[in-house]
């Protein structure tokens, strides 16, 4: 059931990760992690309960975008999906994760939805997600005990579900730097922006002149978790891409991908667009300065 009304729930409100983490330790499971709070709020006021939650926008000096030549991209995990859009090597870099939140929402969600919020829902819809998966990155986890980096390939476990244990606190997104024959792009299909995607998808292209050397593709909505297309990027690795290269992937992508039908769209639909989908955003990308 679905209610405007939140349920009763403690706060706690931590001022600093050392207390964020204390807090883990003792609450464990027990405790909800709220970040922008877009989808915990959505997912209280349905049908998810929780007694606690635990809010970090009182932590402060959590909210960067960081960029450098040898290090990549850092993101704190309160640094919002608004703040993508205005950091110039994001724009010039990681083109598919700035197309990702240029088209996310509303420009009110933007400045609330963190991006790291985006991967720990574990939504097969999320649109940062789904950029990040092609790009790659390692998301650092952090406890009373330690630090650890989970690579984003093995993050989403299932639906909803991720490596994060509870007692840890998820701190930064670290990108890997690219280099200037790095190519990305990012499209999505939706009815209208508020509305989550029908079909997302994402590639990057590490280009040699015109092979393409190594290829990460992503697409989302076609499976419980976003969903990696090894078949199709084996595909495009070692060749150059041409119209042959593309109609193949396109032809061969329906067997790649396992969608169900939902609310916003079925499963038929989207197997039958994925190809010309999955033409469209290499095209995409081929022809993007980066
Ligand atoms: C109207 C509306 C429109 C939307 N449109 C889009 C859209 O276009 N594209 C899209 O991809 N999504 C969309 N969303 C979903 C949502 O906005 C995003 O998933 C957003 O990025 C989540 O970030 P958040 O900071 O709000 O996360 P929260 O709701 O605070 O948290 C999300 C999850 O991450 C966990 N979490 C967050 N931060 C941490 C941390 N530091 N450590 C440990 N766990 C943490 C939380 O416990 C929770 O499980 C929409 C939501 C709404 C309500």
């Amino acid at each position: 059931m679905s209610t405007r009304i939140l349920p009763e729930f403690d706060l706690l409100a931590p001022q600093s990760v050392t207390e964020a983490l204390d807090l883990l330790a003792t609450y464990k499971d027990r405790v909800t992690v709220m970040a922008g709070g877009t989808d915990v709020l959505v997912a209280m006021k349905s049908r998810f309960r929780t007694e606690t939650v635990m809010i970090l926008s009182g932590i402060s000096g959590m909210d960067y975008i960081e960029y450098d030549a040898t290090a990549g991209l850092r993101i704190g995990a309160l640094a919002t999906v608004g703040q993508l859009l205005d950091h110039a090597d994001v724009k010039k870099k990681y083109r598919a994760l700035w197309e990702a939140a240029d088209i996310f929402a509303t420009p009110q969600l933007r400045n609330t939805a963190t991006v790291v919020g985006n991967l720990l829902r574990a939504s097969p819809a999320g649109d940062c997600s789904c950029a990040i998966y092609a790009i790659g990155g390692k998301l650092l986890l952090q406890s009373k005990t330690g630090r650890r980096e989970v690579d984003v390939d093995d993050l989403w476990l299932s639906y909803g579900v991720t490596a994060r244990m509870a007692n840890e606190l998820a701190v930064e997104l670290l990108l890997p730097a690219v280099g200037k024959d790095t190519r990305t792009a990012f499209q999505r299909v939706t009815r209208v922006n508020e509305d989550l995607a029908k079909l997302n998808m994402a590639v990057r292209l590490d280009m040699s002149g015109k092979i393409c050397k190594t290829a990460r593709v992503a697409m989302g909505c076609v499976g419980p978790t976003p969903r990696r297309l090894t078949g199709i990027e084996g595909q495009l690795e070692g060749r150059e891409i041409t119209e042959a290269v593309l109609q193949k992937a396109a032809d061969t992508v329906a067997s790649e991908i396992s969608p169900i039908d939902d609310i916003r769209s079925t499963a038929e639909y989207r197997r039958d667009v994925a190809g010309v989908f999955l033409r469209r955003t290499i095209q995409q990308a081929c022809a993007g300065a980066r």
